[in-house]
């Protein structure tokens, strides 16, 4: 059998793959973070970041580099539809303080650059842009020994490594190759994607929802407002004359959007993406790992996309820097990324399908838009849930409930 080219095979060098591989890079360890695109490349995305992805920037060394490529500072999210409006703050929930009192939104182009050029830095670390994953290398008993990319010539290239860890999207196929990869039927949902210059300056993303979908917009770097429609896939099926009238169409569901937009301009493409749902069965093998969206999305509602993708780098990181000391390749040796996973993500992604079961039924979209909009408090401790720094769990705490349930503000108890 052929000698290891390296330690850690990364495939996809998105903000999972790219931090991983800085970390295991700084560690000593030889690194492939392989992806298929040349960067700066387009990634649909709301491209809010929510505040639990700031602490973990810093842990990088990055925080500082990326609020100086002009991440905008994201200070809540306001929440509109069937006439209703509330805003979330980033606040203090009961005793739990928000690490910073606002997330950042920033062009992917620009911060997936940043990830890339900081992992492509280390010293242990190759990075090759433009080089396709095209099959797992197998030894005995599903053992994952490596895998066959493509290089920018087509020429095939065998990589081996101790792991080969998936960090290849949504659509990812080493978690196909792996058979673990399903759809979601019930959550079937398109997204389109495109940004905006010249909308008023916002200090708070804003999520707006109507029957069949919603639009997320944040508010970027270089005075750009970043727009998503998210749509069911029952609303693709409707006749259309062209995208732009397609557009336009749902944004008159959305009034308090469509006049923030009437005196701006749009400066991207329309981009389309989806279906957005899936879920894998299994993600970690003897010798390989699945790590951020590989694993599962569910929806880009709540912006925890790219904290999942952090979040699950830094615990895989911790796994395989022991397995690697250790010399021992096997699934066991990544049961500390399992269990954190299904303790730490496993609510998150439970709450946001809870939330996607409710959107699908407007009645109770528009009462629960009501009560956020009656009740201050209970927007601040949605957003923080969503924020990432205060668990789901909580929601099972009556006390929480009660300051909840306050008609003032957090700052008022
Ligand atoms: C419409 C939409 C809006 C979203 N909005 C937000 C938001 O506001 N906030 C948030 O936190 N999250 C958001 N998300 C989710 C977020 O974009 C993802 O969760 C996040 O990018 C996951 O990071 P990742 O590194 O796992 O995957 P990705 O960022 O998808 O990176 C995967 C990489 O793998 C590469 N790749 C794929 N196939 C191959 C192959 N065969 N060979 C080699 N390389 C390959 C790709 O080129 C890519 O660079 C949104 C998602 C969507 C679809």
């Amino acid at each position: 059998m052929s000698e290891p080219t390296h330690d850690v095979i990364i495939i996809g060098a998105g903000p999972a793959g790219a931090s991983l591989a800085i970390q295991l890079g700084r560690a000593g360890f030889h690194v492939a973070l392989i992806d298929k695109k040349a960067f700066p490349r387009h990634k649909a995305c709301g491209e809010f970041m929510s505040p639990e992805c700031l602490p973990m920037l810093e842990n990088l060394g990055m925080r500082a580099q990326i609020a100086k490529l002009g991440a905008r500072e994201v200070k809540g999210i306001r929440l509109s539809g069937y006439g209703k409006v509330s805003t979330g703050r980033y606040a203090q929930v009961g005793k739990v303080v928000a690490p910073f009192a606002h997330g950042y939104a920033l062009r992917r182009e620009l911060f997936d650059l940043a990830m890339v050029e900081t992992a492509a830095a280390e010293a242990a670390v190759e990075f090759l842009a433009t080089h396709r994953f095209k099959a797992l290398i197998f030894a005995g008993e599903g053992k994952v020994i490596g895998a066959r990319v493509l290089d920018p010539d087509g020429t095939e290239r065998q990589l081996r490594a101790a792991f080969t860890i998936a960090a290849d999207g949504m659509n990812s196929r080493v978690a196909r190759s792996l058979g673990v990869r399903r759809e979601l039927p019930w959550l079937r949902k398109f997204a389109l994607v495109t940004r905006y210059q010249g909308t008023k300056d916002l200090e708070t993303a804003e999520v707006h929802f109507f029957p069949g979908g919603y639009f997320a917009c944040a508010p970027v770097d270089a005075g750009l407002l970043s727009m998503n429609l998210v749509l069911d896939q029952e609303e693709l099926a409707r006749p259309r004359e062209s995208w732009d009238a397609f557009l336009a169409e749902y944004l008159a569901l959305a009034p308090d959007l469509a006049s923030r937009l009437r005196p701006a301009t749009r400066v991207d493409p329309l981009r389309g993406i989806g279906p957005l749902a899936c879920r894998t069965t299994q993600q970690t093998f003897h010798g390989a790992a699945l790590l951020g969206d590989s694993c599962g999305y569910v929806d880009p509602v709540t912006g925890e996309g790219i904290y999942f993708a952090l979040r699950g780098a830094e615990l895989l990181s911790a796994d395989l820097q022991r397995a690697l000391h250790m010399k021992n390749y096997d699934r066991g040796m990544l049961r500390g990324y399992r269990r954190a996973r299904r303790r730490e993500f496993q609510p998150r992604m439970a709450f946001a399908k809870l939330l996607q079961r409710g959107m699908k039924r407007p009645l109770l979209t528009r009462a629960v838009l009501g009560l956020l909009e009656d009740r201050p408090k209970l927007a601040d401790l949605l957003v923080a849930i969503t924020g990432d720094y205060v668990p789901v769990g909580c929601l099972l705490k009556p006390s929480v409930w009660r300051h909840a349930l306050a008609r003032s503000s957090w700052a008022a108890t």
